[in-house]
């Protein structure tokens, strides 16, 4: 499947896009921003599912808090729009996140739908704060206006499969990331 460079799944072929080294500085710079801001707050590390596995693995081992603690939350898509105007529900949260300081981990903000919705549900349980750290942010392609706190990446609105972010499922093991070719 990787033939000098290129990725070809499902048809599509994909070029080389950030390298795995890259990627270790952006991920290192955002960890060293998050110690920063939250180190001896015990910070909630909330990994969104499941893109975001493989980025808040090595975020959360370089930011060297400690006294964090991690969760994983993934999302159901609603089929309509619910009552708060968010179109995906949050699902797999045990934890009691009042007073906590929560850190949302996620592959890539698009639209920020799935953002803003996360952010506002949340902030519905009563934390002492709420913040974002993504992997790759598409600001041109933002239907909410939604900042992430935290961003590793800026890139143009085009399809990236890799280091944890799928195509159909698929190819979310590749080391570097991978774009979409022209
Ligand atoms: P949003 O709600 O539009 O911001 O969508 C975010 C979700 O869309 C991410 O968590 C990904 O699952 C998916 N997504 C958006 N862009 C890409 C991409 O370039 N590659 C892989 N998945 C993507
Ligand atoms: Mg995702």
């Amino acid at each position: 499947m990787e033939n000098k460079n290129k990725v070809v799944v499902d048809g599509l072929t994909f070029v080389p896009y950030l390298t795995r080294d890259e990627i270790e500085k952006q991920v290192k710079r955002v960890a060293s921003e998050i110690r920063k801001d939250l180190e001896g707050k015990k910070p909630l590390f909330l990994c969104v599912l499941n893109g975001a596995f493989v980025f808040a693995a090595d975020l959360i081992r370089e930011a060297g808090i400690n006294d964090c603690t991690v969760s994983f939350v993934r999302y159901k898509s609603y089929d309509g729009m619910s009552s708060t105007g968010c179109v995906k529900q949050l699902i797999g949260l045990t934890e009691d996140i009042d007073g906590r300081n929560v850190v949302i981990i996620e592959d890539i903000v698009d639209t920020g739908l799935t953002a803003s919705c996360m952010v506002a549900d949340l902030k519905k349980r009563n934390p002492e704060s709420v913040r974002f750290a993504t992997l790759l942010h598409k600001p041109e392609s933002s239907k909410t206006g939604f900042r992430p706190d935290y961003v590793a990446f800026e890139i143009p609105p085009k399809f990236i499969i890799g280091y944890g972010l799928d195509l159909d499922g698929k190819v979310r093991n590749l080391k570097d990331i991978y774009v979409v070719e022209d």
